[in-house]
């Protein structure tokens, strides 16, 4: 079990001291689907967004595995998932990337307004034709002096209706494959970036996406993330990060509905005896319970690989899978225990579960995560 220090406690603490205050209004953007943007300057002021990144470009220097240890603090106290989810994107989307891979001039160029939260990130991979099948993805990108010019569509990128920079792969390569794809950073109000409209969707509904259309759109050499054709060795290392980083924040949400869960099921009496004396209901907590520390488990043993340098391909997966699960899981089991009341808007439960529908979608479906396992197991 890892020992957080005083600094990185406190950092918590801070941090979930704001959460009620970032989630507050969660049920009414859940209807409006608008995005907070004075909840996203509040969450701007807190450490969360520099945590990850060096100290001279304005951040706190932290490792993967008390970053997410923050973000766990963020699931827990603020009740907007879609607020929660945009956060994590912004960590991982193009700060990662940016920080990792960038040239010293496009880290010196970009790297602050990111760190303080004034620049929102957005990072667009899946494509019309194709979300699970990434690597064969169409959109161009073809050199033209000293630039590149990208075409084709990008869909479901979370944040592109509020972001001002964007992390687009591209295939540079004449064939598709891995040694084909690169990252291009490229700034909002780039002629040929174009916006699609507003996309109504069934969760995270605070946390926007569209798509995102490069058409003839011109993206200067230097704007290249790492290497040209280093696209997916990139795009590797930024879904480790997303996934561990959207999914202990899941874990955290877990923790808030689990104590209402209990409390509920506690003071809830039927026939003069509380629901929670019921074995069927007190299993069902118990169920959530263990699904909760099985993936806070997972995902804070594979970020500890993940810091060693290590091969976690397999663990990445499981990690996945089982806390995208068992967030879904414990949302239903949620509504299941609180009964008609659970199906009401009033308790948020329902929207919890809308939200939890999300998390065995993206970043790899549930089906992808087995795929990946299977091929481990020379399957
Ligand atoms: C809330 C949300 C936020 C997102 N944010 C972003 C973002 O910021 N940027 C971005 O680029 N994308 C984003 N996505 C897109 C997401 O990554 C894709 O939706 C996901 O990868 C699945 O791709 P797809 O939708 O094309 O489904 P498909 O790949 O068409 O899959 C459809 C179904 O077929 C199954 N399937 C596909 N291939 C296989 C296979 N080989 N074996 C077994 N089953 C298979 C899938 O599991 C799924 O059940 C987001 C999606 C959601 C829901």
């Amino acid at each position: 079990m890892i020992q957080w220090t005083d600094e990185q406690r406190a950092l918590r603490e801070a941090l979930e001291d704001i959460g009620a205050a970032l989630g507050e209004g969660h049920s009414e953007r859940d209807q409006t689907a608008v995005f907070p943007h004075g909840q996203w300057k509040m969450l701007a002021g807190s450490d969360l967004f520099r945590a990850p990144f060096d100290q001279r470009w304005g951040g706190l220097g932290m490792d993967l595995p008390a970053t997410m240890y923050l973000l766990e603090g963020l699931g827990y106290s603020c009740r907007d998932a879609g607020l929660n989810f945009s956060a994590s994107t912004q960590l991982v989307s193009t700060g990662i990337p940016l920080h990792r891979f960038g040239s010293e001039s496009l880290k010196a160029r970009y790297l602050p307004s990111i760190v303080n939260g004034s620049s929102i990130t957005a990072h667009a991979i899946s494509e019309p034709d194709g979300g699970s099948d990434a690597l064969n993805m169409r959109c161009t990108a073809v050199e033209a002096d000293d630039s590149y010019i990208l075409d084709g569509n990008k869909v479901f990128v979370t944040n592109a209706p509020v972001a001002d920079l964007f992390t687009v792969y591209a295939r540079t390569g004449d064939h598709p494959g891995p040694g084909s794809i690169t990252a291009f950073l490229i700034e909002r109000d780039t002629p040929g970036l174009v916006l699609g409209g507003k996309i109504e969707k069934m969760g995270l509904r605070s946390s926007p996406f569209a798509e995102v259309f490069l058409d003839r759109c011109r993206v200067p050499k230097e704007n290249v993330i790492g290497r040209v054709g280093s696209g997916f060795w990139i795009l590797d290392h930024v879904m480790k990060w997303e996934i561990l980083c959207s999914f202990v924040i899941n874990v955290g949400e877990m923790r808030s509905r689990l104590e209402r869960t209990v409390a509920y099921a506690r003071q809830r009496v039927q026939a003069g005896t509380p629901i929670s004396k019921h074995q069927a209901i007190s299993h069902r907590i118990v169920d959530m319970k263990v699904a909760l520390e099985t993936a806070r488990m997972w995902l804070y043993h594979t970020a500890e690989l993940v810091r060693e340098g290590r091969d976690t391909t397999v663990e990445v997966a499981i990690s996945k899978l089982l806390a995208s699960e068992a967030n879904l899981a414990s949302a239903l089991s949620a509504v299941q225990v609180f009964g008609g009341y659970g199906y009401t808007a009033e308790y948020g439960l329902e929207q919890e579960l809308r939200n939890s529908v999300a998390g065995v979608i993206y970043s790899g479906t549930t089906e992808i995560q087995k795929n990946r396992i299977a091929a481990m197991l020379n399957l």
